[in-house]
């Protein structure tokens, strides 16, 4: 995409007026996302329908303004500079709803509020999501998982918005190419989800429970949950790959640049110890993919994403 101007951005707030889609300007993202780090955006755009979130896209295409989707902000890390463009969040679709073993919810509902609502009604399967900071959105665009679970395992359909064809449509689990914290939603160039369709079991609600609060147990003792963070920085290089180990033997548990620190709890782990910058995490990430190169040949992925500044 080419560059955002201001006309570009004039355009589109024209357009989101004439929609009566709500936005803000200059709107501050790092309380928008769980690293606590990040500029203004130009714009926020906050649709509260699957309609409106069709729109927003398609109007900031048609002024050729720059825009991304953002559910709860646990997994990006965007520039000091903020992003020149328009931010769409998503958290107003957070409806959820259960029909004997089939749970609906809107792109911006918690996991929280999912995992508890297939626990309430006795099905079993998003256990593993209980503590995952994330929306629903946001989930299977990262394919997210943990402790042997992954949105792949549970997700049955997904109603996404095909910027190319400018429709609404329906992608079932086998079109989603859900592969380790990846899927076909990419960066959302094409594909924006807008509600999320699971499949799930008849379980007991006191064994459910228990798995849920077991696992939370679990996330507590190992991950450094008192600091901002986006979870793992980076991606496993292959399943039995630990990341956090070939860290932590590297002699990195701790290692700091500026305010990012490779968190001494867990060292897959890059917490911001107060007043870190996107800079600050950009040379820590740096430095502990160069280590872990020369230690071990491997080539780390990242798994925050990095959001620069401009396109
Ligand atoms: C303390 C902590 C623990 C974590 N534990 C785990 C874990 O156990 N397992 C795990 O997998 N991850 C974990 N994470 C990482 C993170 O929570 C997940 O990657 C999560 O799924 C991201 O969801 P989000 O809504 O916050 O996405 P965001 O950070 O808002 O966005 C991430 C990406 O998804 C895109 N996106 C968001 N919503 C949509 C949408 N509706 N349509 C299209 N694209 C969209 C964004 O454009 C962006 O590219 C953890 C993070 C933290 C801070």
């Amino acid at each position: 995409m080419k560059v955002c101007t201001k006309e570009n951005i004039t355009g589109y707030i024209a357009l989101l007026d004439t929609a009566g889609i709500e936005y803000t300007r200059d709107v501050p993202l790092a309380p928008r996302t769980t690293l606590r780090i990040g500029g203004n955006a130009d714009v926020g755009v906050f649709p509260d329908s699957e309609k409106q979130i069709a729109e927003a896209i398609r109007d900031a295409k048609k002024c050729g303004a720059r825009y991304m989707v953002l559910g709860n902000g646990s997994n990006v890390l965007f520039d000091d500079a903020g992003f020149r463009g328009a931010v769409i969040f998503t958290k107003k679709l957070r409806g959820v709803s259960v029909d004997a073993t089939t749970l609906c919810a809107g792109a911006g509902a918690s996991l929280l509020a999912v995992t508890t609502a297939a626990r309430d009604a006795g099905l079993s399967g998003l256990e593993f999501a209980y503590g995952i900071p994330s929306s629903c959105g946001g989930a299977v665009c990262m394919n997210a998982g943990a402790y042997g679970g992954d949105m792949a395992s549970v997700v049955a359909e997904v109603a996404v918005y095909d910027s190319e064809k400018d429709r609404i449509c329906r992608l079932d689990a086998s079109e989603m190419r859900f592969a380790y914290r990846k899927s076909i939603v990419g960066n959302g160039e094409r594909y924006t989800v807008l509600s999320v369709t699971f499949e799930l079991e008849c379980g007991d609600k006191n064994t459910i429970t228990e798995k849920m609060t077991e696992l939370m147990k679990r996330r507590a003792e190992k991950q450094p949950l008192n600091f901002p963070s986006a979870g793992s920085a980076f991606k496993r290089p292959a399943p039995d790959k630990y990341v956090g180990k070939m860290i932590e033997d590297s002699s990195l548990k701790g290692y700091s640049v500026g305010g990012a620190q490779v968190s001494e709890k867990h060292a897959g782990f890059i917490v911001n110890r107060g007043g870190a910058t996107s800079d600050d995490m950009i040379k820590l990430i740096g430095h502990i993919k160069n280590t872990i190169s020369e230690n071990y040949g491997v080539d780390l992925e990242c798994e925050i994403r990095l959001i620069p500044e401009k396109a």
